[in-house]
């Protein structure tokens, strides 16, 4: 009997065969993620329902030395969950237990196949609020949030996934169990193990469990939209921003294409009079008395100083999310309309505006049949840069120029102090490219880490970095 087979024989009398898939659709399915750049190649699928299962399996993977791919709700953009080369894929997505909600101190403790979404009804059942959040929210994972230490439109407000973890359970690739700070709040006995499981990307650990703080919800929301003559209006504004509103909780950029697109695809109404060089969408919590007078006296004056040319204020919940709806749809229109490229990188936020004339002029002088339109969350310096196909070009060479102007794009990324992946993970798509933001000794530092954890390099081999 092989050694595949085997393992799967004996992963079936653990979680029950029903636990244990290996027709074609299932491997197909669970051994990809959102990108679809990776063809995938999964030799079967577990789905454990307990912490203690999820350990069984690990170490099974371990006696056979067969690799793992932690699988949340794929929904990653940088191929961190893809089964690309016979790995046994562990879906968490039978753990989805809320298991305590605690009142005093504001923490939530749920398994790791908790689907975003459910966090945040969950904690707004309770009159609290858990304000991580982005597009994904209704099928992305709490273990995957975690593991790729997910950010978001408020992160200039409540920072990342990490802020908001307090303790987790973990199994380690060498199979142990781990409890890391439980429900405290302040610890400090050295390093901190739950921040490297954090953003580990599946590399360590398979997270089981997780308690999240909690907070006070905003009263309300208001969203505005503003015009702006160029993207060098664009830190001005935010800057103008920070000084006039109290909380500030988003500041979105869209270039004129990212925004225009929405609009033209999905027959929307454009909220403003006329198409602008440059969008900004700002979110602000009314959490006192005077905040809406305070935001329309803020783009009031904004609008007479000349750093917005036209704008837009919400007047009802309806209208808020329909700003807020031109924002969300852009990465899912672009990828249905277009043969795109995606990369998300980070500079830091003063350099902006010289950032992105570069990237324009690089791109146009280099590859005149691709078009790069960026949006993001400029708020935190995080800029979604998408590399559009136009009809000048074959499927072909698309992809082979893509892969060129990514060198073009991250030797950009690294003259500014940048990060090749700002959000989204490294995974097998920016494993080639960690060297524009890491130095070498960083990198061996992250091995040995890695061999700590999972010393026979059984969990996502070949993620972050290649295989060690
Ligand atoms: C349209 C769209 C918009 C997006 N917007 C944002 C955004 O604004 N901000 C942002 O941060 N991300 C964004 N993303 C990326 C993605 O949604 C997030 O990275 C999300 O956190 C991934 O969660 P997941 O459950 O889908 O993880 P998966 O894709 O399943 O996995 C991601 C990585 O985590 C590992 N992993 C999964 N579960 C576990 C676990 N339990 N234990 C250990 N490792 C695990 C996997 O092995 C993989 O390496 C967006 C994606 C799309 C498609």
């Amino acid at each position: 009997m092989s050694n595949i087979k085997d393992l799967e024989d004996r992963c079936s009398d653990i979680l029950g065969p029903e636990a244990v898939l290996s027709d074609e659709p299932s491997r197909q399915f669970y051994g990809r993620d959102w990108i679809k750049d990776f063809k995938p190649n999964a030799s079967f699928v577990v789905l454990p329902s307990t912490t203690e299962q999820v350990q069984q399996v690990v170490r099974l993977c371990n006696e056979r030395m067969v690799p793992l791919v932690p699988s949340g709700g794929r929904t990653g953009l940088s191929g961190g969950a893809t089964a690309t080369n016979g790995e046994v894929v562990l879906s968490l997505e039978r753990m989805r237990k809320i298991l305590e909600v605690n009142q005093i101190d504001r923490t939530l403790r749920c398994e790791a196949g908790v689907v975003l979404e459910r966090i945040q009804l969950e904690a707004s059942s309770r009159g609290l609020y858990f304000p991580v959040d982005f597009s994904t929210r209704g099928s992305s994972q709490i273990g995957g949030n975690l593991a790729t230490n997910a950010g978001g439109i408020r992160v200039i407000r409540y920072g990342n996934i990490r802020d908001w973890v307090v303790g987790l359970r973990a199994v380690t690739g060498a199979g142990e169990l781990v409890e890391l700070n439980g429900s405290l709040f302040k610890n400090n006995t050295g390093y901190d193990l739950r921040h490297l499981m954090v953003g580990s990307e599946g590399t360590l650990g398979v997270i089981t469990e997780a308690t999240l703080r909690l907070t006070t919800p905003p009263k309300d929301v208001s969203r505005v939209l503003c015009g702006l003559s160029s993207n060098d209006e664009v830190l001005p504004l935010l800057a103008f921003c920070r000084d006039n509103l109290r909380d500030l909780s988003a500041f979105e950029f869209m270039e004129r294409r990212a925004l225009q697109e929405v609009i033209h695809h999905r027959s929307l109404r454009d909220p403003l009079s006329q198409a602008y060089p440059s969008y900004v969408l700002v979110e602000v919590e009314l959490n006192w008395p005077g905040a809406s007078e305070q935001l329309e006296n803020t783009f009031g004056e904004a609008y007479e100083k000349g750093l917005i040319t036209d704008v837009v204020v919400s007047e009802s919940v309806a209208q808020a999310q329909e700003l807020m709806n031109l924002r969300d749809l852009i990465g899912e229109t672009l990828s249905s309309h277009y043969t795109l490229h995606k990369n998300d990188i980070s500079v830091p936020v003063p350099s902006i505006p010289a950032f992105l004339h570069e990237l324009h002029a690089a791109i146009n002088e280099k590859y005149a049949a691709l078009r790069a339109v960026v949006f993001g969350h400029v708020g935190d310096g995080n800029l979604h840069v998408n590399i559009l196909k136009t009809s000048g070009i074959s499927d072909t060479d698309f992809w082979k120029a893509c892969h060129e102007a990514d060198h073009t794009v991250f030797s950009l990324v690294q003259r500014y102090g940048g990060s090749v992946s700002a959000e989204h993970g490294v995974g097998l798509l920016k494993r080639d490219f960690l060297g524009y933001s890491r130095p070498q000794y960083q990198i061996d530092l992250m091995r040995n880490i890695k061999r700590a954890f999972d010393p026979l390099g059984i969990l996502n081999p070949g993620k972050i970095f290649a295989a060690c």
